[in-house]
Order: C-alpha cells, then sequence, then structure tokens
C-alpha cells in the first residue's frame, strides 16, 4: 500500500516537472512583449503674464516679456495614466505671482475633454521633473498616484538644500513636506540615475541641471519618441538658438542635455519644452486648453 502510494507520488511528480519544462520552453519560445504605444497630451492649467523672457533665455533682451503657459502633461495607455509633473495648487504662490485663467491641475485633467473622463483617482503615476513648486506642488492631488523622483533630486531638497539659504530658490517648504509623507506613505519611487525605463515605453533621462538633479522624459508614442523635456528646455527658442536656460546650476550641461534630446527624439518636433504656449498652436487641440503631441 505505502509502495503504491510512493509510486503514486513519484508519477505525480514526474508530471508535475514535464509540466514545468512545457511552460519553461514555452515561456522561452515566446516573444518579448512589444513595447507599448501611449498617447500624450499637454494641458495647459495656468498662465503666468509679462514674464520677462531673460529669466527663461539666457541673455535675451530684458524689455522682452509674454505670457508663459503653466503645463502638465498625461500619458495614457498600457491600463496606465501618468501625469508628467502636477502643477501647482496652494494659496502662497497666487500672492508671489500674478496668475491668469488657472484651474486646479486635478481640475484640468478632469475637464480636459480627453475621453474616457478621468477623475483624480483614475491618475496612475506622477512623474516630477524637478521640485520648483510649478511643477512639484500638485503632487498630493491624486490619492492613487505613485511619485517618481531622481532620487539626487529628493535627497538634496529633503536635506542638504536647507543648510545654505540659496541652494533651494523656487522649491517651497510645503512641497518639500509633502513629498516626505508620500514616501512616509509608501507611495514615492525614487529613481537612481539616467536612462532609467521606470514603465514600459517610459524612460527618465537626466540633464540640464535646471535644479539639483532635474530630468525629462521619453514616451514611445504612434509617432515615434516624444520627449518631454520639462524646464530642461523652457521654449522652443531654446533649441532653436542653441541656448541653455536661464535658470541652470550648469549650462553646458543644459546645452548637452538639449542636444540629446535631439538624439533620443524620432523629430525635433516631438522634444516639448516645459512653458512654450505655441505647443498649443503647433498640435493639434483637444479642447481650448489640451492638445495632443502627435
Ligand atoms: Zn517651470
Amino acid at each position: 500500500m505505502i509502495a503504491k502510494s510512493i509510486a503514486s507520488i513519484l508519477i505525480y511528480l514526474s508530471a508535475i516537472a514535464a509540466c514545468a519544462q512545457t511552460f519553461a520552453t514555452q515561456t522561452a519560445a515566446t516573444p518579448p512583449a512589444a513595447t507599448p504605444v501611449y498617447e500624450v497630451f499637454a494641458i495647459r492649467y495656468a498662465s503666468i503674464p509679462d514674464f520677462p523672457v531673460n529669466a527663461l533665455i539666457s541673455g535675451a533682451d530684458p524689455a522682452r516679456k509674454f505670457s508663459i503657459a503653466m503645463t502638465i502633461w498625461l500619458i495614457r495607455g498600457n491600463g496606465r495614466n501618468i501625469l508628467v509633473d502636477s502643477g501647482f495648487y496652494r494659496p502662497q504662490f497666487f500672492k508671489q505671482f500674478k496668475v491668469d485663467g488657472f484651474i486646479k491641475p486635478s481640475d484640468a485633467v478632469a475637464q480636459s475633454g480627453i475621453t474616457p473622463a478621468l477623475k483624480p483617482e483614475d491618475i496612475t503615476d506622477v512623474v516630477i521633473t524637478h521640485m520648483h513648486w510649478d511643477h512639484a506642488d500638485g503632487m498630493d492631488l491624486f490619492p492613487n498616484a505613485r511619485i517618481w523622483l531622481q532620487k539626487d533630486e529628493y535627497t538634496y531638497y529633503t536635506g542638504e538644500a536647507w543648510q545654505q539659504p540659496r541652494t533651494h530658490g523656487g522649491i517651497d517648504p510645503d512641497d518639500v513636506l509633502a513629498a516626505v509623507k508620500l514616501n512616509l506613505a509608501g507611495r514615492v519611487s525614487l529613481i537612481n540615475g539616467d536612462a532609467q525605463e521606470i514603465l514600459p515605453g517610459i524612460t527618465c533621462y537626466i540633464g540640464g541641471k535646471h535644479t539639483f538633479q532635474s530630468q525629462f522624459v521619453g514616451v514611445n508614442t504612434r509617432a515615434g519618441t516624444v520627449i518631454l523635456a520639462s524646464d530642461n528646455m523652457y521654449l522652443y527658442e531654446n533649441l532653436e538658438k542653441h541656448v541653455p536656460i536661464a535658470q541652470t546650476l550648469d549650462a553646458a550641461s543644459n546645452l548637452r542635455a538639449q542636444d540629446r534630446m535631439k538624439q533620443l527624439a524620432s523629430s525635433p518636433r516631438l522634444i516639448v519644452p516645459g512653458h512654450d504656449p505655441a505647443v498649443f498652436e503647433k498640435f493639434p487641440k483637444v479642447s481650448e486648453r489640451v492638445v495632443r503631441i502627435e
């Protein structure tokens, strides 16, 4: 009886082994899944009028001023709704700056005209390109989102940056606290350096030194690779005239980052600057404040 049971156990085990082998063979023979293709949108949630161009483009005529676009970017596909940057909403910024046509970034996403409509809880991920107030302040508006930040950016602005008076310009203490709280809640992923594919078809690149460790994002789309430069390239004029952004800790590194964007993007047309209102004229409109990058 015992021998019979042992025999049946052995048969059972060898059946499992055969099964596992078949599975392994099938897995090895299955080609790797194709890189997901995403849709990308630019959403304008505010404007800041009379902004001096020489604060954006190194060496520009101090008399030039214009209304800059305050923008977040939405990436959809592969079951995810990813924001690149999160805009601002806390009251202090409305005292410090003249802000036109503001919609809270979470409302700007909900009212974007992109279908199906997205509620704040539908956002799965928020990639923060850098900790400046106008990009990072809204990171706590999306209750289910994972926040992606460069590790060196997070470490520096939650620590050493505050040891000196001039090493945290544009960083708001409330945003630092928000980032720490999100990290304590287990919702922050720290990206460790350059060319990190954080999700299939979505890659973060460091460069530009707009802040201590600012990053930009490459996205696989039907049109090829789109580069969301954020403030590592403020305006199209930076790229066209090969001029560094005015606010950088390292102008040479910023130009190298811009050159690299040209290599990475499938076409220069697909490099999207951080604050240029021309973005909303160049691409097809989805609604008054939203264009589809394609
Ligand atoms: Zn900005």
